[in-house]
């Protein structure tokens, strides 16, 4: 029996600063009827990623690549869903999907906005995570942007233990490369050093962010080559501050930022750009997404190989989202932040 009343998050004011759970609404809505041609879809698991804080941001306030999310409105966002009923011929009840319509339990697709998950390859929350948006960024901002030397370079990743950061870490170990991370609690850098097998991680916590620079002269005694940015700031600084010639820096997040009510000053460093011959550049995975087969067909086989290890902080619950997505601003998260909305059926 498909259910008559579901339930969505809503965002009733943009935050300033730090959002808060007060911010959000949690609503219920009839449960749309499929027309000819289209699925209804029951969400089973949802992301929460922190690029989401800059869509709550009012159109006026910054002029960005994706736009702002609407008050009073569904969120939006990745979603694995399972199709509850189908009009449409290419699409059986039962099949799961990947889709852009999270922040709600049931949704319709006319079919072309969504893409079948083969759930024998792992578990099918991993397309949102590992085998998704945030396994395909760690790979182009390694491999495109960072032009990663295999067996060569010295990389250093912050946010090293989160869903990009744990991933980069394994792909340039893969590769052959030294590996320095950071990451924001003693757990996080002993799953680094013990499992993942990383050469160096420091909690950046303990170290001070004053500090960071001196850290990364003792991890890397020649110099960073490649530079991993997901945190900016005095990160940012520090890996700049450690650079070797010819050094790339991929600016992929600039998490430290994304909460601060008036704009901080850049590097205080970024005369040694110019004498050390750095390349800054920075990317948005979407513009990429002609690597995805590749991507696809490296992971899978790193996948089947045991050679890719990834972690996911599950959140129970639809009304618990903004919890976990403020989360993600404290370390709460340890890999990728899932929220699961409910079970699916077999
Ligand atoms: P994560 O899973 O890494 O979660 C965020 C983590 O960031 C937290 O767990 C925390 O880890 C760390 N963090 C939060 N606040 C701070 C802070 N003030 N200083 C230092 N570390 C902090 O998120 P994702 O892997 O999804 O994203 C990582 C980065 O990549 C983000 O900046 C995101 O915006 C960016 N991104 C960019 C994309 C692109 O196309 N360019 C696509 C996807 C993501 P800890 O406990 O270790 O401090």
């Amino acid at each position: 029996m498909v259910p008559r009343i579901g339930q969505e998050i809503r965002l009733k004011q943009y935050p300033k600063g730090v959002p808060t759970e007060d911010l959000f609404q949690h609503v219920k809505v009839d449960v749309p009827e499929p027309k000819v041609g289209e699925l209804l879809i029951r969400n089973i698991w949802m992301s929460v990623d922190p690029y989401m804080r800059g869509r709550m941001r009012s159109p006026e306030e910054t002029k960005s690549y994706i736009d702002s999310f609407q008050l009073n409105k569904p969120l939006d966002g990745a979603c694995v869903g399972q199709i509850i009923e189908s009009k449409n011929n290419e699409f059986t009840v039962g099949e799961c999907v990947l889709g852009n319509f999270g922040w709600r339990e049931y949704w319709l697709s006319n079919g072309k906005d969504i893409l079948k998950i083969n759930s024998k390859i792992a578990p099918i929350q991993s397309f949102l995570g590992v085998l998704g948006m945030t396994g395909l960024t760690a790979y182009v901002g390694l491999i495109e942007i960072g032009k990663l030397n295999e067996g060569k370079d010295t990389v250093f990743i912050s946010a090293a233990s989160g869903a990009v950061g744990s991933i980069a870490c394994q792909i340039a170990k893969i590769k052959g490369c030294h590996v320095v991370g950071s990451v924001g609690s003693e757990e996080k850098v002993e799953w680094l050093l013990d499992e993942v097998k990383i050469d160096y991680a420091f909690n950046h916590k303990t170290v001070g962010e004053n500090n960071i620079s001196s850290e990364l002269k003792k991890a890397c005694p020649e110099g960073i080559d490649l530079y991993f940015d997901n945190v900016g700031g005095k990160h940012l600084e520090a890996a700049i501050d450690n650079m070797r010639t010819f050094g790339r820096v991929v600016l992929c997040g600039m998490i430290s930022q994304y909460n601060v009510t008036s704009p901080s000053a850049g590097p205080s460093n970024l005369f040694l750009a110019i004498t050390n011959r750095l390349r800054l550049q920075g990317f948005i995975v979407r513009d990429h997404y002609d690597m995805l087969n590749e991507f696809h067909s490296s992971m899978t086989k790193w996948i089947s190989e045991r050679k890719i290890k990834w972690k996911e902080t599950i959140v129970e619950g639809l009304e618990n989202a903004p919890k976990a997505f403020i989360g993600l601003f404290k370390g709460e998260n340890f890999g990728k932040m899932l929220i699961k909305i409910g079970p699916e059926a077999q």
